[in-house]
Parts: C-alpha cells; structure tokens; sequence
C-alpha cells in the first residue's frame, strides 16, 4: 500500500443535500493533510464556478498531502484541469457495457480510442494522470484486459478499478482483483474505489489492500453517493488491527475529523458506527461489565485511548446486580443500605420515558429538517419567480 486517497470532499459532498462551504473544505483539508493521508480527490471539474476559489485556497494551505480533481474523460474538461494548482488528476471512463453503451452512447471500441487519444496528448503534462475505471466490477473480462493494456502500454502512471454500484462481495472481490492485479502485472499503479451499497465496501477494500494494491480510497465516515464508501476510520484500523499493515496515518485525529464532517455534512454519525461512534467504547452489560474490569481486551477490539477515546462504564438494563456493584465500587456511594432492585427498576423506567419523549423529538426534528433540506430548492424557485413574476 502506498498511500490512502480520500474522496470526501468531491464524493462526500456529491450526497443530497450536503453543500460545504469553502472554508468547512479546507479545515477537512488541513485535517486531512496532518492526519497523514496521501491524496485529496478534492472536487469534480466544473462542479460550480465558486469551487475555483477553493481549489486556489487549497493548494495555499496544503503541506504533505496531494490534491486531485476529478474530471469526465473528456478532452477539454481534461485541458481545463492542467489550469488549475493541483496536482493529480483522476479521469473517469466508464468501462461496463451498461455505462459505455447507455450512457455515453458509445461503443467498446470508441471508448478505447478516446483512452489512447487521451493518454498520447497529456501524457507530457506535469500532472499525474489517474485513470478511473468507472464501473470496472461490471465490465467484460477481455475489455478490461484492453483497457488496462492501453494503460499501461502509454505510460498511465495509475489505474483505478471501481465498484460503481457494489456488486462485489469478499469471495468475488478477491477473484475479480486478483485477475485484475495479474493484467496490470506491476507495470502500472493500482487503486480502488469500492461502494457500500451492501455494507461490504469497508470488507472488499481490505481485501483488495491485502492483495497488494497501492492505493485504497475512502470516505471520512463512509459518507459518499447512496450508501458511501469504505470509511476512512474502518480501513485505517482494519489494516493495522487485522492486516497488519501500517496505513501512515495518525488514528489519534480520525475522531476530530469524522466529528467536524458530521458538523458540516449535517450527517449524524450513528452512535453504533464502529471506531467514532458513541458506543465502540461504553459498556452496559453485567458480562461485559465484569470482564472489560478484569481485562480490557476480554471485549473491547481497539483500545479507545488509540483513537483518542476514553472508556464509558454504565448502568442500565442489562447491568445485573453484580454489574451495578462493580461499577457502584468505583464511586463514593454506600451501596449497603442501597435498595439494588428498585434502583434499577427507577432507572430502566426513566431510561424507557427519556428515550419516549426527549430521543424521539431529536429524531423526528432531525428528519423533518432533512427533509426540509432535500426539498429546499422549491423554496428557493418560488422566490425566484414570485420576484420576476414568473
Ligand atoms: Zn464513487
């Protein structure tokens, strides 16, 4: 593995709704850079002309990590991104049949042609040239066997295969990269931009690093178009705690990175997300309980003072007696005299009544306003043509 390409701030804003502002990018950005992750696919040419302001801001405040864009394999949209301070560039060709013929209205042959063209005109440009293979999960074998000859033939420094619309699961992932990795033979770069349409992209893309394959991409918390991508927290500890592999990057800033995103995509990290959720660390059970104070790691995976987390004992439902004392024999209350079972039949009443009326206020407030949110533009349309009278 040789770096983590992070794509939060082109496919992460890319989900309905979600619209950072220039400065909300660039603190991602700054995080982005100390935390140790090699590139930044930074936005999409041509997304919006304000989003130029940024890019300028962005190769100013940058120190380790590598910007890209994101651009269609188009020649001039290409010509347009050689303009512009940064420093990869990753080029989106569609190689299923679905996406060449239904969507580009082409044919297997154009597209390769459009790869050759592409590749002979810029391949003297400064800028890396990433080569996106959109969709690669779903392309026919021997096209792809082209596609990546091509590639390789004139000197693409990288190739990028993709699961578009996650059809890969581990055992197909592993055969798929596998004859994938042979084609490319370790004469070009590789990487992978795996969906989680099915939960497994954090899975697919662990396997596809075992494999060997240079550059894994991911999102802060997953967040990415439908159900996301692999997150950046998942893959950065699944590669040390289970692979084994040092991922290069500071896991103590993962926290304060996922919990700014939250705050600028307005996406809640559900509280049972793994590494940056609320529960990963706080226990409750009597069992848990009782072997987290024997010995941590009797429950516990990752120790929360890696990722800059502290512990969280509590009382609650499932506590137990003998886990309410253990817990109780930490504090400086006299459990002698206390009555254990009408302690904990208060409290479970209490914890059902919060949930009943504060929990369900948050979640419906919260709903209600994305759903504000999603529908905002006809707002902003009727104040449009209410001004012009149209
Ligand atoms: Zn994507």
């Amino acid at each position: 593995m040789k770096g983590i390409i992070d794509n939060t701030l082109r496919e992460g804003e890319q989900l309905p709704g979600v619209a950072f502002t220039c400065k909300e990018k660039l603190d991602i950005l700054e995080l982005l850079d100390r935390s140790g992750i090699a590139i930044a696919d930074i936005t999409m040419f041509g997304v919006h002309e304000r989003e130029m302001d940024f890019v300028e801001e962005a190769s100013r405040i940058k120190k380790r990590i590598q910007l890209g864009i994101s651009v269609r394999a188009i020649e001039k949209e290409i010509e347009g991104c050689f303009k512009l301070p940064v420093d990869e560039l990753f080029i989106i060709f569609p190689v299923s049949p679905i996406h060449i013929r239904k969507k580009l209205n082409l044919t297997e042959e154009k597209l390769l042609e459009r790869l050759k063209n592409i590749l002979a005109s810029f391949s003297k440009e400064k800028k890396k040239l990433n080569i996106v293979a959109e969709d690669a999960s779903r392309a026919d074998t021997d096209f792809m066997k082209k596609f990546t000859e091509i590639s390789i033939e004139l000197k693409a420094p990288t190739i990028l295969f993709c699961d578009t619309v996650s059809v890969l699961y581990p055992r197909k992932t592993y055969e798929l990269v596998k004859s994938w990795l042979d084609m490319c033979a370790g004469n070009i770069e590789t990487g992978v931009h795996f969906h989680n349409d099915f939960g497994l992209s954090t899975a697919n893309t662990l396997i596809a690093i075992e494999m060997g394959v240079d550059y894994p991409s991911v999102t802060i918390s997953g967040i990415g178009e439908r159900g996301g991508n692999a997150s950046l927290e998942e893959i950065v500890l699944g590669m040390e705690n289970l692979l084994g592999i040092d991922p290069g990057v500071d896991k103590k800033i993962l926290q304060l990175i996922a919990d700014k995103t939250e705050r600028y995509s307005g996406i809640i990290i559900s509280p049972n997300k793994p590494i940056t959720g609320l529960f990963p660390y706080t226990h409750e059970s009597g069992i848990h309980v009782d072997g987290i104070m024997k010995d941590a790691s009797t429950y516990e995976p990752i120790n929360p003072e890696d990722v800059g987390r502290k512990r969280q004992l509590v009382i609650g439902k499932h506590s137990g007696i003998k886990g309410m004392l253990n817990i109780l024999k930490n504090t400086d209350v006299n459990t002698v005299d206390l009555d254990l079972n009408g302690f904990l039949s208060k409290l479970i009443l209490k914890l059902v009544d919060t949930r009943r009326k504060k929990i369900n206020r948050l979640i419906n407030a919260y709903h209600g306003e994305w759903g504000r949110r999603l529908n905002l533009w006809k707002a902003v349309l009727e104040e449009i043509s209410k001004r012009t009278g149209k």
